[in-house]
């Protein structure tokens, strides 16, 4: 696989306000692909000095890929969710002990999605490269674009988790470093080049994390993917541990959220693992 820069154009907007007061026609459908059960004590960080008590409880979530289409641009997704081969084997295919496990009712796949609504699309933006965000990359087209933050790529470990990017020729990263930085978030790509669709660097749940923020008519949405799993991440304001590479980071990102959230109460937000 080659990787190569994806080129943005660095944006002229110095601020949020700035972006909310021009929306775009771009609208947000998303897919469950399948469901995977997480613990609550992780899935909140029981050592955060304000956890408190948290409950020893298996949490079912759904497991996503968003659809975003724009009327000029069209049609791309934001994470790849699973494909069919959950629907019979809760492994995926994919062999050995860290193999992980899921489930997916039949036609809940990603590319069933696509079909069933008759959708083409023009490129994947990718969170980061966890199994559950990346596994329906099999059964998606492998000439569109695929693109994830820079330095995602260096933790893929395919041989223990599943190669389910194999057949992807090139894969494209976005360098945050050379872009401007938009408070309270540091540097912020524009990723259509018309304000519509923006990329935000969120390390800690794995180095070159992305959250991505859809500047659509209805209002902006923050799709904050695995920076915060569920809706209480945010309202406690404590991150997640388990599946988190940096968790002093992860909980750093995590406040920088809420800072956002708090700033700009016409955002929507929606978790990681959940759907609106
Ligand atoms: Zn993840």
């Amino acid at each position: 696989m080659k990787i190569k820069e994806f080129k943005i154009k660095k944006s002229a907007q110095k601020s949020w306000s700035e972006i909310f007061q021009n929306p775009r026609d771009i609208i947000l459908e998303s897919f469950k692909t399948g469901s995977v059960k997480i613990n609550r004590r992780g899935t909140i960080n029981i050592k955060h000095p304000h956890a408190g008590y948290i409950k020893d409880q298996i949490l079912n979530v759904p497991i996503i890929s968003h659809l975003i289409k724009h009327n000029v641009f069209g049609n791309y997704l934001i994470d790849a969710g699973l494909d069919a081969m959950y629907t019979y084997d809760p492994y995926g295919g994919v062999k050995g002990k860290f193999a992980d496990e899921f489930f997916q009712e039949k036609n809940e796949n990603i590319g069933f999605h696509l079909k069933n609504n008759r959708i083409k699309l023009e490129g994947i933006f990718l969170s980061h490269l966890h199994p559950d965000h990346i596994a329906g990359v099999r059964e998606l087209p492998k000439e569109i674009p695929y693109i994830v933050g820079k330095g995602e790529i260096e933790q893929y470990q395919p041989e223990i988790y599943g190669d389910f990017l194999k057949d992807i020729d090139t894969l494209y990263e976005i360098d945050f470093s050379i872009l401007n930085e938009i408070p309270p978030w540091g540097p912020c790509a524009d990723l259509l080049g018309d304000g519509s669709l923006w990329a935000i660097s969120t390390p800690g749940h794995t180095k070159g994390h992305i959250s991505y923020l859809i500047n659509g008519l209805d209002g902006p949405i923050l799709l904050t993917m695995d920076a915060s799993f569920i809706s209480d991440n945010l309202r406690l304001k404590i991150a997640p541990c388990d599946y988190t590479e940096d968790i002093t980071l992860a909980q750093k990102t995590l406040e920088q959220i809420c800072e956002f959230l708090l700033e700009y109460p016409e955002v929507k937000v929606l978790s990681g693992h959940e759907l609106l």
